[in-house]
């Protein structure tokens, strides 16, 4: 049972795209009610139910307070975007590192659609800056946007930091909604090929 129907855009995103292993470190950034996070914690093994595989670690963060989640720490009434949660989460990831990044995070929509996405384009590049950082080589980024005349933005920074950028539309997320999804890699520059 899962938190919120968002779950099934992860889910469909995973299944394609094999984001989330086992024995992952995960940041689920704009986290409440949950469900993303319920879905990592289920992907990476962050409970130890499969004792046979590694087991991961899940960390999530909001605005808001998220109910607590067995496999998951979470950062409650924290601003994904203040250098002071970056401290305390980096604390959370073992290693001080994450192989993926997570974000489903969204503005209060103002009801000006323009707004809105431009809003929203700013979390999401403050979040690449935070990537650089944070991120494995060879992690990732999932990222929602609202689409609109300020994604180049977003598209050519992710495109400088992460290797590979790719647009994802699930079929969870209305047809008729601004909503899309970037999942990004850091391709590794030196190949042995
Ligand atoms: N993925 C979640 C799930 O499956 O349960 C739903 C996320 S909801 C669409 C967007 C969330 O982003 C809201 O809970 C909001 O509080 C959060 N958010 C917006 N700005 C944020 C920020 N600067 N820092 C942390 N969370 C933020």
């Amino acid at each position: 049972n899962f938190r919120c129907r968002s779950a099934f855009k992860l889910l469909e995103i995973d299944d394609k795209l094999r984001v989330l292993q086992p024995g992952h470190s995960v940041v689920d950034c704009g986290a409440a009610p949950g469900a993303w996070s319920q879905v990592a914690v289920q992907r990476v093994n962050s409970a130890g139910t499969d004792s046979e595989l590694p087991r991961g670690t899940v960390v999530g963060i909001d605005l808001l307070n998220i109910p607590p989640l067995d496999g998951a720490h979470f950062l409650s009434n924290h601003d994904v975007t203040d250098p002071a949660t970056h401290a305390k989460l980096l604390e959370l990831l073992p290693n001080n590192r994450a192989h993926v990044i997570l974000s489903d995070m969204a503005p209060n929509a103002s009801g000006f659609r323009e707004l809105d996405h431009e809003k929203l384009i700013t979390m999401c590049l403050s979040l690449v800056d935070l990537a650089g950082k944070i991120l494995q080589p060879g992690g990732s980024l999932v990222c929602k946007y609202w689409d609109g005349i300020f994604v180049h933005k977003l598209q050519e920074k992710l495109s400088s930091v992460f290797g590979s950028v790719r647009t994802l539309k699930p079929n969870a997320s209305r047809k008729d909604s601004a909503e899309r999804y970037f999942l990004a890699r850091i391709v590794n520059k030196y190949r042995i090929i």
